[in-house]
């Protein structure tokens, strides 16, 4: 899906490692490695105070929980960001580009952490699960979806992945909720809650700026992960992903500038938001091309319809989820019907 068009991309080019761009008054825009296909994540600071008045750092979400991103916060606080204090992060979800430094940040900084509840619980808990109970828990899910058993065997050696990716957190956070308005260097910061890619993902919309941090939300040029996961099964998490968006429309000027966590910051939510949908509508029309009424099919088997090109073993795990988000979305929708085979296995036919 091309969107080069119709969104306007205010910067060509995003900051260099340790280097800042200022995006908006008080509000400074990072970049930060990701040992991953998605290379990179923008992280923002925003000028702030303490109590006492002295000059702070408010950080919007962590980086990955790796040495690569600690040296650069370093190499940040000595150098451009050396005039204030980092004092508070908020992080907008618990997935380990945006958490997975907040433990680290806590104890190297003193910053308070604040997220959402839902947001806070999961990647606690997630962190803490040893590898040989999330690699049964996993197979165990990959099973019931059918996917092969070769498969199941290497995705298992992983074990416990956001264990890796994400340092100790820290032992408290401060809960922020929807509707709540944080004041940051002066202004006022909406909390907005959305549903679909994580949890209780925070956004921040601040009208006065003008600006919407939207984390992975509406992300531009790719689409953000929208899956039933192995310790979240079944749900509605595209219908919740919709919902979200229907909301991020009525409460977001259409000129905001949008500060997304990965590729550039742009104008267009409004654009952005109906190319999101349509998108998951053509998602959808592929996975109905690809069932049958009469001959029930796994998730697993129904995986090429919606991901024709061939995957390696970490995409086919990321992929399956998607499909089963999809899936549970034609279900609600009376398009689709599952069942629980007798083999312990979940297979879906069109009604
Ligand atoms: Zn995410």
């Amino acid at each position: 899906m091309t969107d080069r068009k119709s969104l306007d991309y205010p910067y060509d080019a995003a900051p260099g490692p340790a280097e800042m761009i200022q995006v908006a008054d008080g509000v400074h825009w990072l970049r930060m490695p990701i040992p991953l296909d998605l290379d990179h994540i923008n992280l923002w600071l925003m000028e702030d105070e303490d109590e006492a008045g002295a000059p702070t750092w408010t950080i919007v979400d962590s980086g990955f929980g790796h040495k690569e991103t600690q040296a650069l916060w370093r190499r940040l606080f000595d150098g451009p960001a050396a005039g204030r204090r980092p004092h508070r992060l908020i992080c907008t979800h618990y997935h380990p580009d945006h958490f997975g430094l907040a433990g680290w940040l806590a104890r190297e900084f003193g910053v308070t952490v604040e997220m959402t509840e839902g947001e806070w619980v999961v990647g606690a808990l997630l962190q803490r699960i040893d590898h040989e109970t999330a690699a049964a828990a996993q197979d165990s899910f990959f099973r019931r979806h059918g996917m092969e058993a070769g498969l199941r065997e290497r995705l298992a050696a992983f074990g416990n992945e956001y264990q890796r990716r994400v340092v100790t957190p820290p032992d408290r956070h401060r809960r922020i909720r929807d509707g709540q308005t944080l004041t940051i260097g002066g202004r006022r910061w909406e909390v907005l809650t959305v549903e679909g890619h994580a949890v209780e993902h925070a956004c921040l919309l601040c009208r006065e700026l003008d600006l919407l941090i939207c984390g992975d939300q509406l992300l531009p040029k790719i689409t953000p992960n929208i899956s039933v996961y192995w310790f979240k099964d079944g749900g509605r998490p595209l219908a919740e992903y919709y919902e979200s968006l229907d909301k991020l429309e009525a409460a977001v000027p259409g000129e905001a500038l949008v500060l997304p966590s990965h590729k550039l910051p742009y104008r267009g939510v409004q654009t952005r938001i109906d190319q999101l949908r349509a998108h998951h509508v053509e998602r959808l029309d592929a996975l109905l091309q690809g069932m049958s009424r009469t001959t029930p099919m796994t998730g697993f088997a129904l995986l090429p319809a919606m991901f024709p090109r061939k995957l390696d073993d970490m995409h086919m795990m990321f992929a399956l989820g998607e499909v089963l988000a999809h899936l549970e979305h034609l279900a609600d929708a009376g398009r689709a019907e599952a069942a629980l085979d007798a083999d312990g296995v979940q297979r879906w036919r069109l009604v």
